[in-house]
Formats: C-alpha cells, sequence, structure tokens
C-alpha cells in the first residue's frame, strides 16, 4: 500500500483592495469596521479549510461574505459605471488542474465568484459576459436579484461627486434604488471615494490536501465606461493559480495589470526563475508595475505554505491566516 501523503497546513490571504487608504484620512470608526469584515471573512474561509474543505470552497466562502458586505467593492456595494449601472467581474481557478471560469459584466447575479465558479464546473467555457453570463446563473440555479440590489448611498454619491469634478453627465439615480439617503457630510464623503478607488475583494487559499486556488470578485473602476471589462475576470492577470507555483489574487488599475499578465507574471518569476514568492511578488508589483507608473497589488499563496503580498499603494485592505498560525488583519502601508 502507497505511504499516505502527510496533510499540508492550510493557509488563507484575503484582500479587500488597494489604493489611497491613508491613516489620517480613515476615521476610527471605519478602520474598525474594515477590520472587523476582513477578520470575519477570513475566519469563514479558515473554518472551511479547517474542516477539510477545498482551497476552491474556501476562496468561494471569502468572496461571497466580502461581495455581500457594502463596504467592498464586489457584489453589494459596487462602483458604478460612468451611466449609473453596476457591472460585475469576477474569476476563480483551480490549481490542482488548471481549470478556471471567469465572468464580466454581469448586472443580475447576487454572487458573481459562485458564477465564475459555475462557468468553471458547469459549462464547457471559461469565460461569459453580460446577460448570457447572468441567464446561466439562472440556468443552475444562482440566485438573481434586481440591479438596486447592488447600489449603495456612498458609492452613488462618490459617483457624482467623481462625474462632477470632471465635468461629466450625471446619470439618473438609477431605477430600483432606494430613496436618497441621510446627507453624509463632504468631508466623508472625501474621505470614502479615495478609501474606494480600488476596494476588489480576491482570496487565495492553500487547503490539507495541498492544493491551491485563486479568486477575484469586482465592480471595476468607479465611473468606467459601460462595457469596461479589467483584469478581475482575466486568467493571468487579475486570477492565477496553478500548484507548480503559486496562486495570485490582484487589486489595482486593471489596464496596467491586463498588458502586465500579473497574476501569471509572479507564477512565472517563481517557477522559471525560482524565486521566493514575496520576492517574485514584490518585483512585479515594485518594479514590472511602477515601471508603467501602475498602482495596486497582489496576495499570493504557495503550495508549500509561503504566503505574500505587495503594493505600491498607500493601502490595501488585506488578511492572513494559517493552520495554528494568529490572525492578521492589514490596512496601511507601514504596517509590517
Ligand atoms: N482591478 C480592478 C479593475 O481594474 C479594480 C480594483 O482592483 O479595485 O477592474
Amino acid at each position: 500500500m502507497a505511504a499516505q501523503q502527510p496533510a499540508h497546513h492550510w493557509a488563507l490571504v484575503v484582500h479587500g483592495g488597494a489604493g489611497v487608504i491613508e491613516r489620517a484620512r480613515m476615521d476610527a470608526k471605519t478602520e474598525a469596521a474594515y477590520r472587523a469584515s476582513l477578520a470575519q471573512a477570513t475566519e469563514a474561509g479558515a473554518k472551511v479549510l479547517d474542516g477539510g474543505g477545498s482551497a476552491l470552497d474556501a476562496v468561494e466562502a471569502v468572496l461571497n461574505i466580502l461581495e455581500d458586505d457594502p463596504l467592498f467593492n464586489a457584489g453589494r456595494g459596487a462602483v458604478f459605471t460612468s451611466e449609473g449601472k453596476n457591472e460585475l467581474d469576477a474569476s476563480i481557478m483551480d490549481g490542482s488542474n488548471l481549470r478556471a471560469g471567469a465572468v464580466a459584466g454581469v448586472t443580475r447575479t447576487r454572487h458573481p465568484i459562485s458564477l465564475a465558479r459555475a462557468v468553471m464546473e458547469k459549462s464547457p467555457h471559461v469565460m461569459l459576459i453580460g446577460a448570457g453570463a447572468d441567464a446561466f446563473g439562472a440556468q443552475v440555479g444562482l440566485e438573481q436579484v434586481d440591479p438596486g440590489f447592488f447600489f449603495t448611498e456612498s458609492r452613488w454619491q462618490s459617483l457624482v461627486k467623481q462625474l462632477q469634478k470632471e465635468g461629466r453627465p450625471v446619470p439618473p439615480r438609477p431605477a430600483g434604488a432606494p430613496p436618497p439617503g441621510p446627507v453624509v457630510p463632504v468631508a466623508q464623503l472625501e474621505e470614502s471615494s479615495d478609501t474606494h478607488l480600488y476596494g476588489t475583494t480576491g482570496a487565495v487559499a492553500l487547503d490539507r490536501a495541498g492544493n491551491i486556488a485563486a479568486g477575484t470578485s469586482t465592480g471595476g473602476m468607479q465611473a468606467k465606461m459601460p462595457g469596461r471589462v479589467g483584469d478581475s475576470p482575466i486568467i493571468g492577470a487579475g486570477t492565477y493559480a496553478s500548484n507548480q507555483s503559486c496562486a495570485v489574487s490582484a487589486t489595482g488599475a486593471g489596464e496596467y495589470f491586463i498588458r502586465l499578465g500579473v497574476a501569471r507574471e509572479v507564477c512565472n518569476l517563481v517557477t522559471f526563475r525560482g524565486l521566493p514568492l514575496q520576492q517574485a511578488a514584490d518585483q512585479v508589483i515594485h518594479k514590472e508595475l511602477e515601471t508603467l507608473h501602475g498602482d495596486g497589488g497582489v496576495i499570493a499563496i504557495a503550495p508549500d505554505g509561503q504566503l505574500a503580498w505587495s503594493f505600491n499603494t498607500p493601502g490595501m485592505f488585506r488578511a492572513r491566516l494559517n493552520e495554528g498560525g494568529k490572525l492578521e488583519v492589514k490596512i496601511f502601508n507601514d504596517e509590517p
């Protein structure tokens, strides 16, 4: 009889987006809310892994929570296009077999990451977009919602403010949106628009079977053109996973991440240059991305348990936890 494979220690890294997140501009209450949400989502993923669940299940569990959390730019709480709509992108990849699923421009499926997973597992394709993607979601029994479900007042005000500042037309308040909420003081709005500049969500996980997976879910960039697709649903750019190298989820100005193929690039440096994971992530973010003047960050994990994060913005919402370890939740770039 073959000797039993030793069990791996599970591990998990989560991000809630990178951007201009500055200590001086975030009040204590907002900071505490972000930390609590990141902790809650990470612990939910850890529970899956600790129960012997797969890396894929853990990634989906984490992102389902962040998609429902209005603090993050994914699912409910997503940013708006210049025409005042929420168009959601997501992707997921299984490092054990290189299977992947992605969706772009989704407007009705409550959990885009689950839809990406359904594309991977239940369709012959890797990527579906728009109405066809939502219709597939309905067909496989994923919860469909009115597009107004994704609306949040703070994202709306933030869009209005950006469009006014840029002298662009402000679209009518979307149908199905709740009546205007209480007036939020402008200072707070100013903060929140910067705070949420990128705000995408992502997770990478290693399970006890030694498999890794990555997933990313986002509303994209605020005031984006209708139909614009970022890096998050592009396999190799915003998301990548291979048991031969690493699993990566990215956040930042997607156009740069697509052009550099960031997620795959990090894994290539591990495979072909033999770089430790942290060095590979730093090389891509602090050298290659910066050369193009792009900004953002990545989280990464390797089958041997190496964890990494790297970003060139003032902050990135992030958390990590490994089996037997202590949960770490961080926001600003001066937190080690
Ligand atoms: N990368 C995402 C995009 O370009 C945005 C983000 O990370 O917040 O769509």
